[in-house]
């Protein structure tokens, strides 16, 4: 880094040259893909890579692909000037920040699919939205050929498709979990947090009240999903606001329904509060 910041890249090949680099040199990489809007959540991550590597990979890239008809890729929030700043303050090496035609040049036609572990949650309320990530996620491992590449769990069902498409395809990289940053209220930090209005911001709490609901509940000896998902949707109803998408209770591993509580447990929730589409989660071990 220089004293003015990161390096900022837009090539694919420039930013595969500048890291190859840094490999010949023995330094290691460490990659936090974002779509930028960079809030705690994400320099979260960053701090992470910073002190597990030599070097830390930003990039910025709002991704088309991983969004569906009538979702809000335009209104996506992009600020790339405090994007960068919150880099620099952050000690990040590189910001590789493609066009669109970067990523998906003139008659691209090769998609990645994650089978399976994209049929529930997400996978199934935005079809054709993990088909996107896994194959930017791929595209962009390809390009940053980092040591380590961090996955928040704020979008859990996410970090498993990674992780298992890198297992998978033998993707020569780790895989780093990072644990869920929620503002001081509780509410989970996202980029699309600020669409939300001053209203709408406190009725978003009702997601992580319910999650914590979950959490009592599971410890005083209640193991029934069926039960626990009802109360968590009475819950977010009771915030007229809200509208659920989906509230589930799956295996952690594999994100099958499950019916009783057992082993290591996800609780999941996507929520419209307005029009703001959030979501949330919490793993138990029983
Ligand atoms: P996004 O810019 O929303 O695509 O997020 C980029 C990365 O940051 C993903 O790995 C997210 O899971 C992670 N991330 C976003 N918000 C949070 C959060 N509140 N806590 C932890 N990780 C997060």
């Amino acid at each position: 880094m220089t004293d003015s910041g990161p390096r900022l890249v837009s090539s694919p090949a420039e930013m595969q040259a500048e890291t190859a680099a840094m490999r010949l040199q023995a330094r290691t990489i460490g990659f936090v893909p974002t779509m930028g809007a960079l809030h705690d959540g994400h320099m979260s991550l960053v701090r992470r890579a910073r002190t597990e590597n030599d070097a830390v990979v930003v990039s910025i890239f709002v991704n088309p692909t991983q969004f569906g008809p009538g979702e809000d890729f335009d209104a996506y929030p992009r600020d790339r000037a405090a994007d960068l700043e919150k880099c620099a303050s952050e000690g990040v090496d590189l910001v590789f920040a493609p066009g669109g035609g970067d990523m998906y040049p003139e008659g691209h036609c090769t998609t990645v699919d994650v089978l399976r572990l994209t049929d529930n949650l997400c996978g199934l309320s935005r079809p054709g939205h993990f088909r996107g990530v896994a194959t930017v996620v791929l595209k962009l491992l390809n390009i940053v050929q980092p040591h380590r590449a961090y996955f928040g769990e704020k979008d859990y069902q996410q970090f498993l498709v990674v992780k298992r498409m890198v297992r998978d395809l033998f993707i020569p990289v780790e895989i780093v979990p990072c644990e869920l940053f929620r503002d001081r209220d509780g509410l989970a930090m996202s980029s699309r947090n600020n669409y939300l209005s001053a209203e709408e911001r406190v009725d978003a709490l009702v997601l992580k009240e319910a999650l914590d609901h979950f959490r009592r509940r599971v410890e005083e000896g209640e193991l029934s999903a069926v039960t626990l998902m009802g109360e968590m949707a009475e819950l977010i109803e009771s915030v007229p606001s809200t509208q659920i998408d989906y509230v589930a209770i799956v295996d952690a591993d594999t994100l099958e329904d499950l019916s009783t509580i057992k082993g290591r447990v996800l609780a999941a929730l996507a929520v419209m509060v307005g029009d703001t589409r959030l979501i949330d989660n919490t793993v138990v071990e029983v």
